[in-house]
């Protein structure tokens, strides 16, 4: 049960989105409540990757030691044509992070998860489960939720961060989802499973084929290795109900290159994920009542930044309240109104264009026939130096929206790591 007394946030749905949220918001003193419907904290899944604009807020949270004793540093990212193999593009991830003073990694999402969670507990955050919120309205100085047993709860603000089917987006917003007609499997196996199958250990790799995609890298310090497979469901395209089934798995990646073949039949094939979006709106604050993470935005998932999104968000939002509350006062008495606006101004811009740039970048790694062919051609002659791609995404995440774009001035990784600091910011 919730411990007594009103929070001052009432945060809905304990995923990465909300914990990392309730513990950016307890470090600055705010009494966080966390309601979440599942009778017990977790994730479900296998890994994740988390970019250097997700590790820079770790670090600054003093969690990115924790997150790079339980994760992996890969050496580098490699896209490859799925069918014959070939390389198209290769990014030096030392060269990322000297670039941007913070690695990229990948990390079981359970072990991230619960990174957060313990942080929750260590800042007294009140974690509370069996808690299903069935309604929202706005009161005088805050807002209500309703739980499925009819009890309420209040608190000045109220976050919705209850994922890509969320309730309160049902309510406030009321779109639907967009099926992408793409179903992901996931299996995370132990690393002796698959050193035959021409794995590269040190790197993520995505093989991208036709109306397919089947990514790889190693997780848990290197002892297990994980697997995303990503295909058109057929059964979707039909207009069926129950898609994306496994009988669709094996005939989806017919014909691809051995070390992805050898892949397909470790995929847990008791549980699946039909690939959902949302298109992007621009209202997540409705009195009291803010969308945060998947709730807000979920994208698909080609550009690996949907639960990195969620963690800026509460990121930004912790460092509006601190901006909009005097030195020296109660640490509650928070100008909400203004730190929801100035949230809304700057991330509703960075995550629409997020959302439309996976769409496209899903769009143009599943051609097929010449197309296939003409991108391949292309991508081999992209230089893995021009930053423009990635300084939008993998740079410091803005505060405001006419925030000048960082400097970026390359430091040496030791330097990077010792100071801890954001070299970026002071370029
Ligand atoms: P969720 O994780 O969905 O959490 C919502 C929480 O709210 C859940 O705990 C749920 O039980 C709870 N809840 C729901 N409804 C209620 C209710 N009514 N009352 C109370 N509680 C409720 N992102 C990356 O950054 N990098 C990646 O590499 C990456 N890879 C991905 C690969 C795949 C195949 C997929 C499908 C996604 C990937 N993502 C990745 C996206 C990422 O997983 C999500 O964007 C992220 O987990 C969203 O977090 P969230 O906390 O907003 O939502």
């Amino acid at each position: 049960p919730p411990t007594e007394g009103r929070p001052d946030v009432l945060i809905v749905g304990g995923g990465i989105g909300g914990l990392s949220t309730a513990f950016a918001l307890a470090r600055e003193g705010l009494r966080i409540r966390v309601l979440e419907r599942a009778p017990e904290f977790g994730e479900v899944g296998a890994g994740l990757q988390i970019a250097p604009n997700c590790t820079r807020i770790l670090d600054e949270y003093g969690l990115l030691d924790e997150a790079k004793e339980l994760g992996v540093v890969p050496e580098s990212m490699a896209m490859r044509d799925a069918l014959d193999s070939s390389e198209l593009v290769r990014l030096d991830l030392g060269e990322l992070e000297r670039r941007y003073g913070f690695p990229y990694m990948v990390i079981h999402r359970s072990d991230l998860h619960a990174i957060f969670l313990r942080a929750c507990r260590r800042a007294g955050v009140d974690l509370v489960t069996d808690q299903t919120v069935v309604d929202y309205e706005n009161t005088a100085d805050g807002a209500r939720v309703t739980l499925a047993d009819g009890r309420t709860e209040e608190a000045p603000l109220v976050i919705a961060a209850d994922g890509l089917r969320s309730v309160a987006r049902q309510k406030l917003v009321g779109d639907d989802v967009v099926s992408s007609d793409y179903v992901a499997y996931r299996a995370a196996v132990p690393i002796e499973q698959v050193r035959d199958n021409g794995i590269a250990e040190k790197d993520v790799t995505v093989y991208i084929g036709p109306r397919c995609h089947f990514v790889q890298y190693a997780l848990r310090g290197g002892e297990m290795f994980n697997q995303v497979a990503v295909f058109q469901s057929p059964k979707a395209l039909a207009g069926q109900e129950d898609w994306g089934t496994p009988d669709e798995l094996d005939a989806a990646f017919e014909g691809t290159c051995e070390t992805v073949g050898k892949g397909i039949p470790l995929m847990w094939r008791d549980r699946w994920w039909q690939m959902m979006d949302r298109d992007p709106i621009d209202t997540w604050v409705h009195g009291r009542i803010a969308l945060l993470g998947d709730a807000a935005h979920p994208p698909l998932q080609y550009m690996a930044q949907g639960a990195i999104m969620a963690i800026e968000d509460g990121w930004v939002l912790s460092r509006h309240v601190a901006r909009l509350r005097a030195e020296g006062t109660d640490p509650s008495a928070v100008d909400w109104d203004a730190a929801l606006a100035a949230y809304e101004a700057v991330r509703v811009e960075h995550c629409r264009r997020v959302l439309t740039t996976a769409r496209a970048w899903g769009e143009l790694w599943h051609l097929e026939g010449a197309q296939r062919l003409q991108r391949n051609a292309i991508m081999r002659e992209i230089d893995p130096a021009e930053w423009a791609f990635t300084d939008w995404v993998y740079g410091p995440t803005a505060l405001f929206p006419d925030e000048e774009p960082a400097m970026f001035t390359p430091i040496p990784l030791a330097s990077a790591r010792v100071e801890g600091n954001n070299p970026a910011a002071t370029g």
